[in-house]
């Protein structure tokens, strides 16, 4: 059974089509710049030479025309025909208190993902996109929607009520959803099997750490805890967003800068974090390069590292036992340097990593020392193929 996953944002699409006989990525791309001059797709089909296609694409819908054709093109394509793919998942940000797991989509569905627009205005809008572009191109094949959220539906009440007026839980639905839920899953999974332990009987720390960044308290395989809130803005410093901050300074800052709301959430989303800090980057590698020469860079990196620490510190508390900490994503697959520095922070509390382990890149291995007070992994995350799991288990 082929599977189509597609990742829509507000001006690019990401897609893979996996054969779930043997979970092997068949082709996958990415489309940039929609609705913008110079949009293109870069396709591959595994294999094959990479192509890219530059023309344009005035909406999502178009967009999907050519990842289809590229998926079916006879001499760059991976299938014969659009009969060949059986099922579409869809990456939904915000699933809100409505979805607590995947779903397949139909009309109730839909009005539902409308529904929380409100609270993820930045991005369901894109997602709802993708999913009606879809339905209109291959009306016969069901299309599955994953959400971010579903996840840390597990929470309990103690966890995701705001310390605000209770009314405004009941009002607005304020209260923490938490997000990267198909990662926090996914990792969960793989952590379990690597320990050997069924997947619902572990607990974990789960350090989701890459250009938006968030920690997870797993309890026996179910999200427990974790730092993004109401939105994807809360809890760590991460590449462009501030992470936690005391919330009288955003109406200070406010009104001695005359900004709107707008304004106010473009510089917390877009314009603080590591980038923020350091005035150089939101790569990590960049401010690895540049932390010996900019104080700035260097202290970037601390603060990030301190929040890492901090959350590890805390959910380590909140815990009977914890059998395992994972990191993963971009920075936490890769930066060697910043894993060290983690958990040598951490060693009051007997984590130790053994350097010769850690010396190691995107691949699931144990990091830890023999004397380490818990084991401690790198897992690469694999967010599409997950989709495509609960796509499979819905559609099959
Ligand atoms: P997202 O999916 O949130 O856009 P990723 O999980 O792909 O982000 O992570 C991107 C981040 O990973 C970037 O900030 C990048 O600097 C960092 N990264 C990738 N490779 C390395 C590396 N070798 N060393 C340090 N950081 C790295």
């Amino acid at each position: 059974m082929n599977i189509l996953v597609i990742n829509c944002g507000s001006s690019s699409l990401k897609y893979q089509l996996i054969d779930m006989n043997n979970e092997k990525v068949l082709a996958k791309g990415l489309v940039e710049r929609i609705g913008i001059d110079g949009s293109q797709i870069k396709h591959e089909t595994i294999g094959k030479e990479e192509v890219k296609i530059q023309e344009p694409m005035k909406d999502h819908k178009r967009a999907l025309e050519l990842v289809l054709a590229s998926v079916t093109d006879k001499d760059y394509g991976a299938v014969a025909s659009l009969d060949e793919i059986q099922a579409v998942g869809h990456r939904v940000v915000h699933g809100g208190e409505s979805f607590a797991d995947s779903v397949i989509i139909d009309d109730e569905v839909m009005k539902a993902i409308n529904d929380n627009v409100e609270v993820a205005p930045l991005h369901n809008p894109p997602n709802i996109m993708g999913i009606e572009a879809c339905s209109e191109l291959m009306k016969d094949v069901p299309q599955v929607a994953v959400f971010d959220t579903a996840f840390h539906q597990t929470m309990p009440e103690k966890n995701y009520i705001y310390a605000l007026p209770y009314e405004y839980y009941q009002k607005y639905k304020i209260r923490r959803y938490g997000f990267h839920g198909t990662s926090h899953k996914y990792v969960t999974e793989k952590a379990a099997e690597m320990l050997n332990k069924p997947a619902d009987q572990v607990n974990l720390i789960t350090c989701h750490l890459g250009n938006g960044s968030s920690i997870s308290a797993i309890v026996n395989g179910k999200s427990y805890d974790t730092t993004m809130g109401f939105t994807p803005l809360e809890g760590l410093a991460m590449g462009t967003r501030t992470g936690d901050l005391d919330p009288a300074i955003i109406p200070f800052i406010m009104d001695k800068e005359n900004m709107t709301p707008d304004q106010m959430n473009t510089l917390l989303n877009k314009k603080s974090g590591v980038l923020g800090i350091s005035g150089v980057s939101s790569d990590f590698r960049d401010l690895e390069e540049a932390a010996g020469k900019e104080h700035r860079a260097q202290l970037a990196l601390d603060i990030f590292e301190s929040r890492v620490r901090k959350y590890i510190g805390a959910y380590y508390a909140t815990m009977d036992h914890v059998d395992g900490i994972i990191f993963t994503a971009g920075v936490g697959e890769n930066s060697i340097s910043m894993r060290a520095s983690i958990i040598e922070g951490l060693k009051n509390i007997g984590l130790k990593v053994d350097a010769e382990k850690n010396d190691v890149r995107g691949k699931a291995q144990e990091i830890s020392a023999e004397d380490s007070s818990c084991p401690i992994f790198v897992i690469p995350t694999n967010e599409e193929l997950m989709i495509a799991k609960e796509t499979l288990e819905l559609t099959k």
